[in-house]
């Protein structure tokens, strides 16, 4: 099927065609600029950034997969979770075309669409199931046991409190390196000592590591670094910026890949996709591919420009379901920024 997808749970506005799997088009507009000032994504910023670039993000990727609206087969949307005021825009946009243009309506999960990240082709070969995913973004934290991508999808754990991404942006803060700060402190660690400071791994041992096996924790690293930065700046000694990027980003690192092939052994499957925007850092795709092999474990990685939010993975995952004889959503469906991983699709029609 022809399917355009619509994508606004954060700051990226994402529009994606495929044809099944097959990519045809996948434009992404993003707010990030208008929240550099702030140091993160200001919801109602981002809502509004939606509202204007929607109707030309769609314009450009009809005109880049070279159909038009009439063609499709089916609207898909991300209908959680995420930011309530952002999601409302594509939820809203999406209910708008598909009942004008008549077409069946997807109405999906989020964290599920950054998993069908890894099935538009032709950049891959299928996905193997069952592989465990980790998804690391600004807004999300999650480690998950997927069987089915399009009917079983577990949650193992995710994070208690400030996101893998989330803490990058306030570490590079602290650090007064700009927004977004994933990037910045991976330009920053080049040439730092990893090794030079040792900052806590969250919910890694004893008790907490028996309570919280899948789950992460970040706020706590980043206090840590908060304390040794303001000792550094009491004593007046210069803080070694590079030595504690490279240290905080080793901290996550290690975290994100004990935990990710912890629940490879635990349920043994071989297999670990990854995914979300933190996929970016170099570092953590490093240590996840060594540590990987050493433990037989084959990881597979998207394409990064399907790793950050976007439309396309929607859309895949929309394919998908109604290659799986899923029926379409019915209108009885809002945003929801909470919804649980395991709904991958909401308000599925009952009957025909
Ligand atoms: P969501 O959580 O809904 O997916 P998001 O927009 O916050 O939304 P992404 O766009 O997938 O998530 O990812 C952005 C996050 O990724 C930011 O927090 C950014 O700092 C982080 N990031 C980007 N590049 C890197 C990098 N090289 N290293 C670490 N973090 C990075
Ligand atoms: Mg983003
Ligand atoms: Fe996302």
């Amino acid at each position: 099927p022809l399917v355009l997808g619509i994508e606004t749970s954060c700051d990226e506005t994402g529009i994606g065609i495929v044809r099944g799997r097959t990519l045809l088009s996948n434009t992404i507009a993003s707010s990030m600029d208008e929240h550099a000032r702030y140091g993160g994504v200001v919801p109602e910023v981002a809502a509004r950034a939606h509202l204007e670039a929607l109707q030309p993000a769609i314009e450009a990727a009809l005109a880049e997969a070279q159909v038009s609206l009439a063609d499709l087969d089916a609207i898909a949307v991300t209908s959680g979770p995420g930011l309530a005021g952002a999601l409302m825009v594509g939820v809203g946009a999406a209910k708008g075309l598909a009942v004008s243009l008549n077409k069946p309506l997807y109405a999906v999960n989020h964290l599920v669409g950054h998993i069908a990240a890894d099935i538009v082709t032709p950049e891959s070969d299928p996905l193997e199931y069952p592989t465990i995913a980790l998804l690391v973004s600004g807004g999300h934290t999650s480690l998950l046991h997927v069987r089915d991508l399009t009917t079983d999808v577990e949650l193992l754990g995710e994070t208690i409190d400030d996101a893998a991404g989330e803490a990058f942006d306030k570490v590079a803060r602290l650090l007064s390196l700009p927004y977004p700060g994933g990037p910045e402190i991976d330009r920053a660690a080049v040439g730092g000592d990893p090794k030079a400071i040792r900052f806590p791994r969250g919910l890694s041992k004893g008790t907490d590591m028996a309570k919280h096996r899948y789950d992460f924790s970040f706020s706590g690293l980043k206090t840590a670094v908060a304390r040794w930065v303001e000792r550094a700046e009491a004593e007046g000694v210069p803080v070694p910026v590079a030595d504690v990027a490279a240290s905080f980003r080793e901290a996550v690192v290690d975290v994100l890949v004990t935990k990710a092939l912890a629940a490879c052994a635990d349920r043994g499957v071989p297999r670990l996709l990854l995914g979300g925007g933190v996929i970016a850092n170099r570092r953590l795709r490093e240590v996840a591919l060594e540590r990987a092999a050493a433990a037989g474990v084959t990881v597979r990685i998207p394409p990064l420009s399907l790793c950050t939010d976007n439309g396309a993975m929607i859309a895949a995952l929309a394919a998908d379901l109604i290659a799986s004889g899923r029926r379409p959503s019915t209108l009885a469906f809002g945003a929801d920024s909470t919804l649980p991983v395991t709904e991958i699709q909401v308000a599925e029609r009952t009957e025909d």
